[in-house]
């Protein structure tokens, strides 16, 4: 029987998605929440809050780390394969898709027709991943949306030689006792966070564009630092922590 349309459900380490679309791929509803420590829990909320859509026989596909947990899932697809989907949807066009989240970032390399041509991912180390903005972020007592704000404020940006979370914390705190200005700290965090997503993009070749999706798009001086590190402009999905959960909607239509 053909559907009404389609449901994806994003569970990231970081923050739960949810998109609704209709077979016209507009979409009904949608939600950003931080992913819960019960999230059998909050799955179970969200078909509550969403159930006329699947009373009138909606297809329901999961991606993410929590993709398995969706019992009602008719189908279940990887993170790389629904960005893909997601951002070919809105720019149709060859590409290389940087998305990072909370807790793992990717590098995509996207063919003019939307296929995949190559990917690399990190997942095992918080360096290079949003996590490290946090840490840093919380170190500075500043919000995690007004880092990226403060690191823009300047040009100057202190050397972070450390490839690794707990050694980088070592590093300021060394330049802090130097009395070094903070913004230019700031901005060299960000600029090791962006070295390190610049070596990845190396590894299987850049073709531009250069797209970002992820909520770590949100941060401005990442998505500046990116472009000027790469020579290039950084385009940033219009909704970039829902990409994925768009694209798995996308994929059940
Ligand atoms: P997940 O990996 O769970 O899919 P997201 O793609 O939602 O995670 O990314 C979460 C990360 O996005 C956080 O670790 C944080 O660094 C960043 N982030 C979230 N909101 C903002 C914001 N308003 N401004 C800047 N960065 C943000």
């Amino acid at each position: 029987m053909e559907k009404n349309g389609s449901i994806g459900i994003d569970i990231g380490s970081t923050t739960f998605k949810a998109v609704v679309l209709n077979r016209k791929k507009e979409i009904l509803f949608s939600k950003v929440v931080p992913t819960g420590i019960k999230i059998a829990d909050q799955i179970d909320n969200l078909f509550q809050e969403i159930s006329f859509y699947t009373k009138e026989g909606y297809n329901i596909i999961s991606t993410g780390y929590g993709k398995e947990m969706v019992r009602e899932a008719t189908n279940r697809y990887t993170e790389i394969t629904c960005h893909l989907k997601g951002i070919y949807e809105e720019f149709r066009t060859a590409s290389t898709i940087v998305d990072i989240g909370g807790q793992d970032s990717k590098v995509i390399k996207c063919g003019p027709d939307g296929e995949l041509i190559d990917f690399v991912m990190n997942d095992k180390c918080s360096a290079g991943t949003g996590r490290f903005l946090e840490n840093m972020a919380g170190r500075f007592g500043i919000h995690i949306s007004e880092i990226g704000g403060i690191a823009n404020r300047i040009s100057k940006a202190q050397n972070i030689s450390s490839t690794c979370t707990v050694f980088a914390e070592s590093e300021i705190i060394s330049l802090l006792s130097q009395g070094v200005n903070t913004d230019e700290i700031l901005r060299g965090l960000h600029l090791a966070l962006v070295r390190r997503i610049k070596s990845m993009i190396k590894s299987i070749g850049f073709n531009p564009p250069l797209i970002m999706s992820g909520g770590v798009s949100l941060n401005p001086a990442i998505r500046e630092l990116l472009g000027k590190e790469l020579g290039t402009e950084t385009l940033v999905s219009k909704n970039p922590q829902l990409t994925a959960a768009y694209g798995a909607a996308l994929l059940g239509l």
